[in-house]
């Protein structure tokens, strides 16, 4: 029995010492548990700090209209949802929490909202994109995170001034992806996937991610979302746990889910296994982490994460967006979130990269060698 740990471990640590992993090597660090867990998280953490540094990048989150023409079965938002009270906040919401963010030194933004792409939907954001950059001396960096648009609509918005883009595949297992989404042509997997490649053809900064500890997800599917995302090359992955919410019609699997701690582990776990795996890319701690943990985000920050998104989106609307239960923050205001946030950053022994646009190493990396 000893023996037969000893060599477990060794090999634990052996396969943590890897650049490249195997599907089943993945499998291995994302299932870890006790004290081959802490050496992942250890490792992870020593990897971030060489490859991307100890710095945290904000990004203030404005979700400026919850109006959404899908109806993905896990998202509360999702267009069949009648209790939701839908909205666009005015133009001069928006740009009052951007200049927020820029007089606060955020340095970017993220402009995120349900799925349209109606001429007047592509128009707005085009025209806010433009007052953003005005307002800020072209200083603000820009995320978008509006869903899938043609290539058109994403080089326009690019033009405007967006440079970054995030798009979770939400799974990469296609058939999955139907056990989540309605299995139709305005939820097609290869659309989405399509849209990824749209966003790079235009320039962005790629954004992917998905959704940890689904109804009838395996570890063998996300060690996949995991080589799906170094398949794809991406620049920067916001991933979280998946929260059901009671108006969705996920919620009739509620029974087979893994506790919210086991998600919450579990994703800590695919940052830190995604932060060996791609070291120099950005990413997001989600704010999905938080509606499990209090001190969620940090706890991300501490094993590979080096984004968090500050929530700017005024009051009044954020009751509106709850994509899923439990959705932290919901009362605080940008002032409150921005003292809170920084205590808990530097408790976690993190810096704040204030004024600079934290730019994913690895898209200028990228953009050096022309790939
Ligand atoms: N309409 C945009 C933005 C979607 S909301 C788009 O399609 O890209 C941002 C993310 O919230 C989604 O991509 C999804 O991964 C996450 N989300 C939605 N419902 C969730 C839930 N119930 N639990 C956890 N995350 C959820």
């Amino acid at each position: 029995m000893v023996n037969f740990y000893l060599r477990s471990v060794n090999n634990f640590q052996e396969i943590l010492k890897r650049k490249t992993f195997s599907k089943e090597e993945l499998i291995v660090l994302i299932r870890s548990k006790g004290e081959e867990r802490i050496q992942l998280l250890k490792r992870s953490q020593e990897v971030k700090n060489r490859e991307v540094g100890n710095k945290v990048y904000f990004r203030g989150l404005i979700e400026f209209s919850n109006i959404c023409s899908k109806d993905c079965l896990y998202c509360g938002i999702r267009k069949g949802n009648e209790k939701v009270l839908r909205y666009h906040a005015k133009d001069e919401e928006i740009l009052d929490a951007c200049r927020f963010a820029w007089k606060n030194g955020f340095a970017s933004v993220v402009l995120q909202s349900g799925e349209l792409s109606t001429p007047a939907f592509v128009d707005r954001v085009d025209k806010l994109l433009k007052k953003i950059k005005q307002l800020s001396n072209n200083e603000l960096g820009i995320t978008l995170s509006c869903g899938e648009q043609t290539l058109e609509t994403y080089k326009r918005w690019f033009e405007s001034g967006a440079h970054r883009y995030l798009l979770r595949i939400e799974s990469s297992n296609r058939e999955l992806y139907y056990k989540i989404h309605p299995k139709n042509d305005d939820h097609s997997f290869e659309k989405r996937i399509e849209a990824l490649g749209f966003l790079k053809e235009a320039g962005y900064q790629v954004g992917t991610g998905v959704m940890i500890g689904l109804p009838f997800q395996t570890y063998e599917d996300l060690a996949n979302d995991l080589l799906f995302m170094k398949k794809l090359d991406i620049d920067m992955c916001g991933m979280g746990p998946y929260l059901e919410h009671e108006d969705t019609p996920l919620y009739q699997y509620r029974n087979m889910l893994m506790s919210k701690q086991e998600r919450f582990n579990l994703a800590l776990n695919m940052v830190a296994v995604l932060r060996l795996l791609m070291p120099d890319i950005n990413i997001a701690a989600a704010t999905a982490l938080q509606a499990i943990d209090p001190a969620g985000r940090e706890k991300a920050l501490a094993v590979g994460a080096n984004v968090i998104m500050p929530n700017l989106t005024p009051c009044e609307y954020r009751e509106e967006y709850q994509l899923y239960e439990n959705k932290p923050c919901l009362d605080e205001d940008a002032e409150l979130c921005r003292n809170c946030l920084e205590a808990r950053i530097e408790l976690a022994g993190a810096e704040i990269g204030y004024n600079e646009w934290g730019d994913s190493r690895h898209f200028i990396k990228r953009m050096q060698t022309g790939k």
